[in-house]
């Protein structure tokens, strides 16, 4: 792969609106991943195997609870620290994100919200750490855009809970050491529990031939009458608004990580632009390639503009579930059609894993779809604006 020379477009002065905190979590992120991951992940996804040696590294940048507070081993960051990280680190690859993306809003955030004190202390400094790896268990095989219907189960045996039920497509499974499971109880109502890897009758076997996300590991989580002890639920919050309260912790995420994929794309295909020489000059003296560079960098940083303002209102505890629904489905949509302009501007080479783009383009296929479907959100911003549900 190619020396990562990348430079991060800031069009509109961005940097002006962050603090210096800001820009030194940012920072020090955007080194590490140019050291840490740009040298090493093209090998990975093209061997699809997710590269454990970094998680230390991802814990030291903040990448594993950026948001939670620091007497639990957060790095008690706001929800731009937290954004700008996300960014950084899918600016490298869009599944190391996702593992950290699951390890903090998907784990870290359920347990710190809805778990006891106990469990804040028994889970939440492992976790920031990278000593324990987590995964959050919600899709299953025939529930996945209606998580409410899930049919995983658990039943009360007096000094424990008996879970039973499968999950699918769960990032990180193969080698969590905890899973944040989402199931009914008797009377059909959802709860969280954290089941441990070493529990009878739990296993997490992983799901091959991805062509997307392949530095990450997926899995399936089956439950076969697995004991889990009555102090693993989560005892704080129940129903599917709590499963949901976690995936808008993770989109926003994804809002800002959707950005990085999208300026490593953009920024590659313009240093390509004005070196490749064809007909006598650079293809970026022509005005076809200009068009879609100069729609890149338009679109970038709008996306930049409305994630910046999310972060706000959610610093100030005010954005909306649909809010966090437009910024996804908008920032990540952005992403992928940069990705297959910038693709079309590297002609052949932009294929090969000489180049980013391509596998960003993969990626960003599994980022469209995980978190909510880009047609569910659509439905989430259409039923904000017109009161009536048209999913269901
Ligand atoms: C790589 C990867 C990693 C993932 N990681 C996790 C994880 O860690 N944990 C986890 O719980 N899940 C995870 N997921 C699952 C992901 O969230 C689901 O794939 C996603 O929610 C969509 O569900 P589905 O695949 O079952 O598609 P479906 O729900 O079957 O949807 C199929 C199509 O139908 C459309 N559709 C569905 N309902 C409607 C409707 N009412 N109106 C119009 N169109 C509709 C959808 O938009 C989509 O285009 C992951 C998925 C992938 C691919």
């Amino acid at each position: 792969m190619k020396p990562d020379l990348f430079q991060a477009p800031d069009y509109y002065n961005l940097d002006e609106l962050l603090t210096d905190e800001h820009k030194m979590v940012r920072d020090a992120a955007r080194e590490w991943v140019k050291r840490e991951v740009s040298p090493i992940i093209e090998d990975y996804a093209q061997k699809a195997e997710f590269p454990k040696q970094i998680i230390k590294g991802l814990a030291d940048i903040g990448a594993f609870g950026p948001y939670i507070p620091e007497q639990y081993g957060g790095a008690g960051l706001d929800q731009i620290s937290y954004g700008l990280i996300m960014q950084e680190i899918e600016r490298g690859d869009s599944g190391v994100r996702s593992t950290a993306s699951v390890q903090s809003s998907l784990v870290m955030y359920p347990i710190w919200k809805y778990g006891s004190e106990e469990q804040r202390v028994k889970y939440l400094p492992k976790l920031a750490s990278g000593e324990f790896m987590g995964c959050f268990g919600l899709t299953e095989p025939d529930h996945g855009s209606n998580p409410g219907g899930m049919i995983t189960n658990f039943k009360d045996k007096g000094d424990h809970y008996l879970l039973n039920g499968a999950k699918m497509w769960i990032s990180n499974a193969p080698f969590a050491d905890i899973a944040v499971v989402w199931a009914k109880d008797e009377s059909g109502r959802i709860h969280g529990l954290i089941v441990e890897r070493g529990m009878e009758g739990f296993t997490t076997p992983e799901t091959h031939n991805k062509w997307s996300l392949r530095a990450s590991a997926t899995g399936e989580l089956i439950f076969d009458n697995v004991k889990v002890p009555k102090e693993n639920l989560l005892p704080n919050k129940s129903g599917l608004g709590a499963p949901l309260g976690c995936l808008d912790s993770a989109r926003y995420g994804i809002a800002w990580g959707a950005i990085g994929a999208a300026m490593d794309c953009y920024d590659t295909a313009l240093r390509y632009s004005k070196e490749r020489i064809q007909f006598d000059k650079p293809i970026g003296a022509t005005q076809l390639q200009q068009k879609k560079l100069a729609e890149m960098i338009t679109e970038i940083t709008k996306a930049q503009l409305l994630t910046w303002r999310l972060g706000v209102l959610r610093n100030e505890g005010k954005a909306t579930t649909a809010q966090i629904s437009m910024a996804k489905r908008n920032n990540v949509d952005m992403a992928l059609t940069i990705a297959r302009d910038a693709r079309q501007m590297l002609g052949g080479m932009g294929i090969t894993g000489e180049y980013s783009i391509m596998r960003h383009m993969m990626n960003l296929e599994s980022v469209v779809t995980y978190e909510g479907t880009h047609d569910i959100h659509l439905l989430i911003t259409g039923m904000d604006v017109t009161g009536f549900a048209a999913f269901k």
